[in-house]
């Protein structure tokens, strides 16, 4: 079959390798529709991740696809079911996994190859993180449900209320399906833990105002459309600490989710905010990065910084039932579809920012 093999830096292959056959636990997909991530575009940037992978390595994680193959003692699964398999699943017995902390759990299995023919899916997934693609729900749509629940388990930590001014740093995907999400009002009002978290927004109008600065003012567009209430090119803010103000009775956001990666951009969110907010550093800085935090802001401030990484198996189930909802326009992010041959172009056009998601048709 045709898969993509990373080797490092920007250094992506296609090669013919052999089919995957499952074993006890597996299951095989055909992937269908596989979506490009932002994370891919940093992976293939820097070479490698912390977490997810180390080259040389199959590539690509957000996919819908149909089981072909089921090893031994798998049940409750066909051949021919369409399915989302998560790209991890934690271990449900560690130290963290029994506090239902499933993100920081140690043993997270990844799973990487969506760019592929075909891809195996490995037993833990298959047990806690396969799930079944509703009826007439686009492809590409459910391929999108790794990314969103990233954004809902982000949500959930966020500490929005009701009424709150909400900065959101980055006009990646990420960055735009948390405005859709909290436009909407998802996630809304939750304490952070979550099994409160609830599927249906907080009334039609959750009253929070999600101020998007990003980069690119055709993705600005999208955020407008998707429920920003304002957007702005910081390319074009002398002082972005001191328009936020401007915005804010001079006091600063309540929130401010930073979906960029950058250290500087994470040092660029605490000056957004106002006493007492919460900043959700979400997006994953390079290696042995560092940030300076003004101590005095910290504490007389009270500030809450929170580091958000990835999602958990309930946050995996509520993206697929909310997509499969069509009540967030998602669509709308992926910029074009093309065959996997074109793969490295995607990524070429990825970094230079025109487009947003490719679907990917092995
Ligand atoms: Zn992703
Ligand atoms: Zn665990």
């Amino acid at each position: 079959m045709l898969a993509a093999v990373l080797y490092g830096q920007e250094d992506l292959r296609l090669e013919q390798i052999a089919e995957p056959t499952p074993a006890a636990g597996e299951v095989v997909i055909r992937v269908v529709t596989a979506t490009t991530c932002g994370t891919d575009l940093k992976v293939w940037r820097r070479g490698g991740h912390a977490k997810m992978l180390k080259p040389p390595t199959l590539f690509g994680h957000e996919a819908a696809g149909q089981i072909v193959a089921l090893g031994d003692g798998v049940t409750g699964w066909q051949v021919g079911d369409r399915v989302v398999a998560n790209n991890s699943a934690p271990c449900m017995g560690c130290f963290f996994c029994r506090k239902q902390e499933y993100s920081l759990c140690p043993n997270l299995t990844f799973n990487n190859g969506t760019f592929a023919q075909y891809q195996k899916i490995p037993a833990p997934i298959v047990q806690h993180n396969l799930l079944s693609i509703p009826v007439g729900m686009p492809d590409a749509l459910a391929a999108m449900t790794e990314p969103l629940a990233c954004v809902l388990h982000g949500t959930s930590r966020a500490n929005v209320k009701p009424g709150d001014r909400v900065v959101i740093l980055g006009d990646g995907a990420i960055g735009l399906m948390f405005v859709a999400a909290l436009s909407l009002g998802y996630g809304v009002g939750t304490t952070g833990e979550a099994a409160d978290f609830e599927l249906a927004p907080l009334g039609s109008n959750p009253s929070v105002e999600v101020i998007m600065l990003g980069g690119s003012d055709s993705r600005l567009a999208v955020a407008a459309a998707l429920g920003a209430t304002q957007t702005f090119n910081y390319r074009q803010v002398a002082d972005v600490p001191a328009l936020v103000k401007s915005l804010t009775d001079g006091w600063g956001a309540d929130v401010v989710i930073e979906a960029t990666g950058v250290p500087s951009a994470w040092e660029l969110a605490i000056a957004c905010t106002r006493p007492g907010a919460t900043v959700n550093l979400f997006g994953g800085c390079p290696r042995d990065t560092t940030i300076t935090v003004n101590t005095e802001q910290l504490h007389y401030s009270e500030l809450t910084l929170k580091g958000v990484f990835h999602s958990t198996p309930l946050h995996v189930r509520q993206a697929l039932k909310l997509l499969a909802s069509r009540a967030l326009p998602l669509e709308r992010l992926i910029s074009d579809q093309r065959p996997l041959k074109d793969l490295e172009q995607a990524f070429c056009d990825m970094r230079d920012r025109s487009v947003i998601k490719v679907a990917i048709v092995p």
